[in-house]
């Protein structure tokens, strides 16, 4: 027998593919010796080439998967993906603040809203509730530049506007920011920028010439995710993150007829 390892939680939906969603979530949570738990949002009817059909699970059923593993179980670090509808996150913020997730449990939020098909996996009313109740409670929050424009409505396309998109979502109540920069095509590098309200940290890596990439946000936040469980600073977890996602990206394989998956098995 060995002893219990950190657990965390995800919080979003599945991919019936297995590329991204909560599946990429829990091998990432493996893949870094974390025990992983799940919360799902929504079930989408998904595979290489994209989502045709999403259920949403009643917002009760979600609320009630967080505090049945919260009570029992226990949780480290948590993290939300896909979240569909302003029910379902206002269900998820009642049960989070019961347990203490995102006060004394870290609590990352992707704020998940397209997958990279283009299907909507957020309704646009919803944004408000992530504004008003999600960044608030967020230990990080992690944007790619389209979830920036949707949030705080900058379009970022140098590194002020990245600098000046971060205050912007600190401002709204989030610890610390990582403004993801891999969505800057005409950059030959990849720079992400950290943000704790005073000090900017920019993360730089290169950019891997694949289209294999479903999945990638995911496993960045799961990964991170998976570093706070076990005690890790935000910084220290996020600069693993970001070596973690890099070799996910280099090791990722083809599926189907669309895109496939980032893979956490090197
Ligand atoms: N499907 C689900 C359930 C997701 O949670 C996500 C992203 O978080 C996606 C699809 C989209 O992933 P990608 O943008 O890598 O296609």
């Amino acid at each position: 027998m060995q002893a219990t390892p950190p657990r965390a939680l995800t919080i979003a939906g599945s991919d019936s593919g297995g590329g991204a969603g909560l599946q990429a979530d829990l091998r990432t949570f493996f893949a870094n010796g974390v025990h992983g738990m799940s919360a799902v949002t929504a079930v989408t009817v998904q595979n290489s080439v994209g989502v045709s059909d999403v259920s949403e699970i009643p917002p009760s059923v979600v609320a009630a998967q967080i505090r049945a593993v919260a009570t029992d179980i226990g949780v480290d670090a948590a993290k939300t993906g896909m979240l569909a509808t302003t029910e379902i996150i206002m269900a998820i913020v009642a049960a989070c603040d019961e347990v203490g997730i995102g006060t004394s449990v870290p609590l990352v939020v992707d704020p998940v809203a397209a997958s990279m098909h283009g299907d909507q996996l957020l309704r646009d009313e919803a944004l408000e509730a992530y504004r008003t109740e999600l960044l608030p409670r967020a230990t990080l929050v992690t944007p790619n530049l389209d979830e920036v424009r949707l949030l705080v409505g900058i379009d970022v396309t140098n590194a002020d506007e990245q600098r000046q998109a971060a205050k912007e979502l600190h401002a709204l109540g989030a610890r610390w920011v990582l403004v993801k920069g891999g969505h800057m095509h005409h950059d030959p590098t990849c720079t992400d920028l950290l943000y704790d309200g005073n000090d900017f940290t920019e993360l730089t890596g290169p950019r891997y010439d694949t289209k294999h990439t479903h999945g990638g946000g995911d496993t960045l936040a799961a990964s991170i995710t998976a570093s706070l469980a076990k005690g890790t600073s935000v910084p220290d977890a996020v600069a693993h993150g970001k070596r973690f996602i890099e070799r996910s990206v280099q090791a990722s394989y083809p599926l189907g007829a669309g895109v496939g998956p980032v893979s956490p098995l090197w």
